[in-house]
């Protein structure tokens, strides 16, 4: 069937549904270049201002999912289980789960994306590692799931190409921040993985994509849908992202500190989001019950070294070199500078989104897809909200190759804002998403 591309974009600017037909078609037809970007580009502002119905949504990721190849791991025994964060500062969760998880039983096949906007991301932490491949063939990923329990890679040229190329031209015309396109793009790449359930984390706060609350529950319920409508189950968490995860924000940083974690160590917070993620994908992957008897199992598998053994494995099969954690006080690193406390206090609150631009500015990130990163460059925090502070002690540490240090570190101090009052650290764990809203987390002895 044809149409006119113009009809279609004027009904959704109008605010009428689309039927599948026409959306396939949009899509389809952009694909093979008889749709220009230009009309492209107004149908995604036309669905950023009047959204999508959830059989819109069905079919613009079907679309999706089907411009290229999907995955299929039907070969490899269990219930294949992965998890996606919606993006922060400092979270580092999928680098310390993925193994945790696998060393429990559940294999973990993950794609992950690169650092977007203020945000990391796990394939630039991954390759800060000497020798770590993240662009494997699909054949390698297969293969190193088998062998290690858990693999990951970079999104190849056949996975979902509709979204490399929405994706680009939604960053060029100020339409990411829309719940349907973004749910489009995350689900279609998780769908094609192969997996049959997965955890999302959906973060809210300042240093998040979506920082009100309101917006990011509607986020994970479309999320969730649509994972549920396409046979993924899904389970989705609200988390806070008022200051960054754990203590380090930048590449290396974050591997260090994940992997602490895995050797029993590391920042309280860090643990908490990666112990409600992994209980669930070890409920969803049929190796646990309840929560109760996955928080045993995941310790176990912590406490036994098993999960840095899993770790430490798939850094060799995917090139990496595991010696590398056995002196990692010798990895090439900027000089770090100190940021230092100007009054005594509490510290009051620790802006994430400032924190994010302040770590990407300092060459963690990129302000272009074709930058490279400096695997070394970040920010330590060595103060977390709520705690106390002496004028002239050190609040954060900044490391940088970067000429502007004094700018840099300028940005890095008034991000951290200090009060006379003591004050409650922000929530982490806000609670479970459902179809009505969010649920308290029951607590897990
Ligand atoms: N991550 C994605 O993969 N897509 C989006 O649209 C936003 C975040």
């Amino acid at each position: 069937m044809s149409y006119l591309p113009f009809e279609i974009i004027a009904k959704k600017r109008d605010g009428q549904p689309l039927s599948s037909d026409e959306i396939k078609f949009f899509i389809s037809e952009y694909l093979k270049s008889t749709i220009p970007d230009y009309q492209m580009a107004a149908m995604l502002m036309a669905i950023y201002f009047r959204g999508m119905n959830e059989t819109e949504l069905h079919t613009l990721v079907e679309e999706m999912l089907h411009s290229g190849d999907t995955i299929e791991l039907s070969e490899i025994p269990g219930i294949k289980v992965d998890k996606h964060s919606t993006g922060g500062v400092g979270d580092k969760v999928s680098l310390i789960l993925a193994p945790l998880v696998a060393a429990a039983g559940v294999p973990v096949p993950m794609i992950s994306g690169r650092g977007l906007g203020h945000t990391g991301g796990t394939l630039d932490k991954l390759e800060a590692i000497p020798g770590y491949r993240t662009q494997l063939s699909i054949e390698e990923f297969k293969a190193i799931l088998k062998q290690g329990g858990f693999a990951m890679m970079g999104q190849t040229e056949n996975i979902v190409p509709a979204d490399r190329r929405l994706y680009a031209l939604r960053s060029a015309t100020a339409t990411i921040n829309s719940v349907p396109l973004v749910a489009g793009s995350i689900m279609s790449k998780k769908i094609a993985e192969g997996i049959q359930a997965l955890v999302l984390d959906v973060k809210t706060g300042s240093g998040a994509f979506f920082p009100e609350e309101k917006e990011a529950i509607l986020l994970g319920q479309t999320l969730r849908a649509v994972g549920e409508r396409a046979g993924v189950r899904t389970e989705a968490f609200l988390t806070g992202m008022e200051q960054p995860l754990g203590r380090t924000a930048g590449n290396w940083l974050e591997v260090v500190e994940s992997v602490d974690c895995l050797r029993g160590a590391g920042p309280a917070d860090v643990k908490e989001v990666t112990f409600l993620l992994g209980r669930w994908m070890l409920i969803l992957g049929g190796r646990a019950k309840s929560e109760a008897e996955a928080q045993e199992k995941l310790e176990s598998a912590l406490n036994s070294g098993a999960a840095y053994e899993k770790f430490l494995k798939n850094v060799e099969l995917q090139g990496g070199d595991p010696s590398v954690f056995d002196r990692m006080e010798s990895y090439p690193l900027p000089k770090p500078v100190p940021i230092e406390a100007e009054s005594s206090g509490f510290v009051k609150a620790i802006n994430a989104l400032e924190i994010g631009m302040a770590t990407v500015a300092a060459g963690a990130g990129r302000n272009r897809m074709e930058d490279s990163v400096d695997p070394g460059a970040g920010v330590v925090l060595e103060k977390k909200v709520s705690d106390v502070v002496e004028k002239g002690e050190i609040l954060a540490w900044l490391y940088t190759r970067k000429s502007d240090v004094s700018g840099l570190a300028s940005r890095v101090k008034k991000a951290i804002s200090i009060g006379r009052e003591k004050v409650k650290p922000p929530k982490l764990l806000k609670g479970r998403i459902t179809d009505s809203g969010v649920e308290p987390l029951k607590a897990v002895s």
